[in-house]
This record gives structure tokens, C-alpha cells and sequence, in this order.
């Protein structure tokens, strides 16, 4: 499997073309291991489905083999003191690697519900491509899994996305008497220190100690001697579960009224919704269960703050719950990325028992 891996490490998948390639050399592997796989093409980006085992109910390994660009040097995989280093071992092509040997080694006759391992080609540029037409072709399931780096623990909540795009408004003047204009840049400045003060950023969950807030954009101002008259500038706000985006827009709106700014707004982003899979799943105690039993370790629970592939899956009715759980590793989407190669093993193992439980 860590061979497997290593080949599959060397190519270069942050283009269209290099994650065909490595669906590709997936597709092969699995053949070769004896194993049907079906590949689907939408706009030219590949994936590949594959089944076993029959029964009421599915479970979906997802894992995506493209990344993002890195050094020549990362698409050399190196071992030093059991981590394997390279573009992509963490995120997520050790997750992948994983998933197809277990699927190799599942047993039909242990099997009491159907496993599809889906792996995709375009997760890295918002995975509508692929994860997101699978599901609307049907590939859906009552469990998923997505195999990032979670370092063997259980990501069982994101948090959501909401985009707004300000457009501050002041009063052009001349550069040498400020005075009798309003600077969009200093009103945009002033915003922004008071919206540490908002309601919805001192809020708190049992998984996130607070929503994220990135000021993302800012595009303002011509020339030294004009005081600016508008000002843009956009938010990347990510909510948690049980906070409602509307209300955060709200308050923001708000803000800005109390603080006498002529202020525009926009908002997106709205289709990613903050995704709770409960901690009483049956597929989650499940895996607890597996996980103490290969690490010997209690499972450990927990909130993931960026969106994953898990939002399209858990769009359709059937999906009860869409995680995130994958090898331990670091600095992915970074110039030091690894995963740790025990963990892969230990994480191929938990698959396996997962799938075959009871
Ligand atoms: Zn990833």
C-alpha cells in the first residue's frame, strides 16, 4: 500500500490533466487487485465509483487525488522517521491509498451493507465537478466518509460559509483639506475594528470556540492627493452549527448604521451550510468502536472549520451523516507536508472494521 502510494505521490495532480492521471493509475491499481470500477466523466474531469457487498444500507469512502501545486521537489516522496513527505500524502492521497486497499481487502461475507468508494478528481477547486455530480446522479449514501487529514480523529461538524462584499461610501475631496470629504478607506477601517464587539463572533459551541471571521479583500483608492470615495471590502465569515447567517448580515448591517457609514452589501456562499452529523450515529459509535480497537485510544470528536466534499453528500435526504476522519499528517497545502505511515496502516484497518461491524 505505502509503494502504492509512493507512485501515486510522484505524479503531478494540480492540473485537470495530472488528476486524471492519478485517477487513472488508481482505476489500474484497482483492476489489478481483481476489483470492478466504473469511470465517469463530467466536463473532462474524471472519477471512478466501485461497489461491494449488498444490504440495506451504504457506506461511501470519498477521497480526492488532485492537489494544490507544490515545489518539484514534493513530487519526490521522501521517509524520514516513519512520514512520508510529498505533495499530497496528507491532503488526501494517503487517504485515498488507504481506502482503496482496504477496499481491496474488504470481505463480502462479513459484509452486511453495501461500500462505494468513490475518488474524485477537483476537490481542491470546490468539487462540483465531481463528488457534487456524483451525488446528483444518485451515488449517495447513508453514511460517508471523507478521508482528509484529520489525524485519526472524527470531524463531525463544519462550519458554514457566508461571503459578503461591502461597499463603503464617503465623500471625495482634495488630498490637502481631508477635512471636507469622508475617507471610504478610514470608514471601512473603523468598521472593521468594532466588529470583534459583534454578538454572533463572542458565541461559542461545544466544538468551536467561536465563528471564523477572515477580511479577505480590500480595494480602495486612486491617487495621493484624493481623499478615496469608496472603499470595497469582503469577508469570509465562517458560521458554526446553529448560527444563522442571515442574523450575522444582520448585525453587520447594523454595525455600520450605528456607526453613521454609508454602507452597501452583498452576500453568497450560502449554499454551504453548517453540516452536524450527531455524536449518537449508529456509524459513528461504530467507528469509535473501531477506532479504540486498532489504536487502542478513545476516539476523539470534534468540529472542522473549513468545508470538505462532505456538504454535497449531506445535500441528499438519504445521507444521515457525512464526516471527515483520515490518517494523522501536517502542513498540508504547506512546503513541510507528510503523513505519518503508521497511521495509514492503523486507518486502513479502522475502514475495514467499520465497514464489516455488525
Ligand atoms: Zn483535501
Amino acid at each position: 500500500m505505502i509503494d502504492m502510494l509512493k507512485e501515486l505521490i510522484k505524479i503531478e495532480s494540480y492540473t485537470k490533466k495530472g488528476a486524471n492521471e492519478a485517477l487513472h493509475f488508481c482505476a489500474d491499481w484497482l483492476e489489478k487487485k481483481g476489483q470492478k470500477v466504473t469511470i465517469h466523466d463530467n466536463n473532462g474531469f474524471l472519477m471512478l465509483t466501485a461497489t461491494k457487498g449488498k444490504g440495506e444500507e451504504t457506506i461511501i469512502w470519498n477521497g480526492h487525488v488532485d492537489v494544490v501545486p507544490g515545489h518539484d521537489e514534493q513530487f519526490s516522496p521522501m521517509v524520514e522517521q516513519q512520514r512520508l513527505y510529498g505533495r499530497g500524502t496528507a491532503d488526501m492521497r494517503a487517504g485515498v491509498a488507504a481506502m482503496m486497499q482496504a477496499f481491496v481487502d474488504l470481505d463480502e461475507n462479513k459484509l452486511n451493507r453495501i461500500v462505494q468508494l468513490h475518488i474524485v478528481t477537483d476537490e481542491e477547486i470546490g468539487g462540483r465537478n465531481t463528488s457534487k455530480w456524483l451525488v446528483d446522479q444518485g451515488f449517495t449514501g447513508d453514511f460517508v466518509i471523507c478521508g482528509e487529514p484529520t489525524g485519526l480523529k472524527v470531524g463531525l461538524q463544519s462550519k458554514g460559509i457566508l461571503h459578503m462584499d461591502m461597499t463603503f461610501k464617503g465623500q471625495p475631496a482634495h488630498g490637502s483639506r481631508p477635512w471636507e470629504g469622508v475617507n471610504a478607506i478610514e470608514s471601512a477601517m473603523k468598521f472593521h475594528m468594532a466588529t470583534s464587539e459583534l454578538p454572533f463572533r463572542k458565541e461559542s459551541t461545544e466544538y468551536y470556540d467561536q465563528p471564523s471571521v477572515n477580511l479577505a479583500i480590500i480595494k480602495a483608492g486612486e491617487r495621493y492627493n484624493m481623499v478615496p470615495e469608496i472603499c470595497e471590502m469582503s469577508y469570509d465569515i465562517r458560521y458554526m452549527p446553529g448560527q444563522d447567517p442571515d442574523e450575522i448580515a444582520r448585525q453587520m448591517a447594523e454595525l455600520a448604521d450605528a456607526l453613521n457609514l454609508e454602507m452597501e452589501y452583498e452576500t453568497s456562499g450560502a449554499s454551504t451550510p453548517a453540516l452536524i452529523t450527531p455524536e449518537d450515529n449508529p456509524y459513528v459509535v461504530n467507528l469509535q468502536k473501531a477506532i479504540r480497537q486498532t489504536t487502542d485510544k478513545d476516539a476523539v470528536l470534534f468540529g472542522q472549520h473549513g468545508a470538505a466534499d462532505t456538504r454535497y453528500y449531506f445535500a441528499a435526504p438519504q445521507c444521515k451523516g457525512a464526516i471527515e476522519f483520515g490518517p494523522v499528517g501536517d502542513d498540508w497545502h504547506g512546503n513541510a507536508e507528510y503523513v505519518s505511515i503508521p497511521s495509514v496502516h492503523e486507518y486502513k484497518e479502522i475502514l475495514v472494521t467499520h465497514a464489516q461491524a455488525k
